[in-house]
């Protein structure tokens, strides 16, 4: 289970790391949407603790995006201002629960404990593109609702374009997802796992294909038919 703190006051970043690490909950940081935008892109998060006042943006922009890109993460908004208006404007954009500061860190996590009970993040979460869906909890790939049981790591790349479907994804960060930090990646190792899940989809009848951005990644489009 990992959280990740949208939040710039670096000292209440680190209240909340030792508050969530004491309910169990172990949390990665970034201090404005930018860097939020990217972490979001990459890692798979149980929960966002997202503060409305960030440096960069308002915080709700960044949320509009997740929900508009289909990502269902659950969001807890925490807002400075107590306005009715912002709660609103929050739980509108796609939060799914508030929190206005200051708050006590025990509210804090029951209501990120809340956030993990409710059935929808038990029944996982769907990236979709094109006629392609993965369930990103069961790890299952649905080529036109048929499901398909790709292995661990073309899973793991699909989910990687999935999640940035209509930018380049680069290369750094499937060698970041599939082989961590234990080193010695061979030079191609990517290039055979982006290979065989080519192969997959095209087998399986994917209206969406990998292309090589030579240099830079790998980029998810969709083809039409005909
Ligand atoms: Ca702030």
């Amino acid at each position: 289970m990992r959280a990740l703190l949208v939040e710039d006051n670096t000292e209440l970043v680190s209240l909340l790391r030792k508050g969530l690490s004491r309910g169990g909950i172990e949390a990665d940081s970034v201090g404005t949407a930018s860097d939020a935008g990217h972490a979001l892109a990459t890692m798979r998060y149980s929960v966002v603790v997202l503060d409305l006042g960030l440096p960069d943006d308002d915080g709700i922009g960044l949320l509009r995006d997740l929900r508009r890109r289909g990502d269902s993460t659950p969001v807890l908004v925490l807002t400075a201002r107590d306005g009715v208006s912002d709660r609103v404007t929050g739980l509108r954009a796609g939060a799914d629960d508030y929190l206005a500061k200051p708050f006590a860190m025990e509210e804090l996590i029951a209501r990120i404990q809340a956030l993990l009970r409710r059935p929808g993040n038990l029944l996982g979460r769907r990236l979709t593109f094109g006629n392609v869906a993965l369930d990103t909890e069961g790890r299952r790939t649905f080529v036109d609702g048929m499901p398909h049981a790709f292995p661990a790591r073309e899973t793991a790349v699909l989910e990687i374009l999935l999640r940035r479907s209509g930018n380049v994804a680069p290369k750094r960060l499937f060698e970041d997802h599939l082989f961590g930090l234990s080193g010695d990646v061979g030079s191609n190792a990517v290039e055979v796992y982006v290979h065989r899940l080519r192969k997959m989809l095209t087998d399986a009848g994917a209206t969406v294909k990998v292309h090589t951005v030579r240099g830079v990644g790998y980029l998810l489009t969709e083809e039409k038919a005909g």
